[in-house]
């Protein structure tokens, strides 16, 4: 028997397997459309820890893993008032009190991340993150929804990345 498509709602045949976890003991089974898609948006960072995607995300950012003790900290304070401010609906994207114009993707991006228009590079890379974290199949209770989920925010952090690379 054919398994169907592991993509929520998604009706076709599963018949390319991508790997859940780094053990490569699980497996997803995907129709080669969402295979892709997988593949493309979320296979790098699904096949490291939560500690490793935050080791390479500091890597990416500042070049090195952050050792500096102050900007440990600063990070540590973002990431409590993000993950709160998410959790509490209080992120600010309407109310903005500069407006600025950002192509339409950046914008649909900083959404997607519930961050406000103002958002700093060093804000995103916080946001996303705690995104990564919440969302990463290792450690999320709905792992299906959550696959989905990180993919998104994975999606949104390389368009924001581009963005500020323009700068
Ligand atoms: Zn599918």
């Amino acid at each position: 028997m054919i398994k169907k498509c592991d993509h929520s709602g998604c009706t076709k045949a599963g018949t390319c397997r991508a790997p859940k976890t780094r053990d490569l003991k699980e497996y997803w089974f995907f129709c080669q459309e969402h295979a892709a898609e997988y593949n493309k948006n979320w296979n790098y960072y699904a096949n490291m820890t939560p500690g490793e995607i935050e080791a390479e995300w500091e890597r990416e950012t500042f070049g090195a893993p952050l050792k500096d003790k102050n900007s440990a900290n600063a990070d540590a304070a973002d990431y409590a008032k993000f993950i709160n401010d998410f959790l509490t609906g209080r992120a600010s994207f309407d109310n903005a009190s500069t407006r600025r114009t950002l192509p339409g993707p950046v914008m649909t991006a900083l959404k997607t991340l519930d961050l406000p228009v103002t958002a700093t590079l060093r804000e995103v890379g916080a946001r996303y993150r705690a995104l990564a974290k919440k969302y990463h199949p290792d450690t999320a209770a709905d792992k299906k929804s959550a696959a989905d989920k990180f993919a998104k925010i994975a999606d949104a952090y390389e368009t924001l990345k581009k963005h500020f690379a323009k700068k």
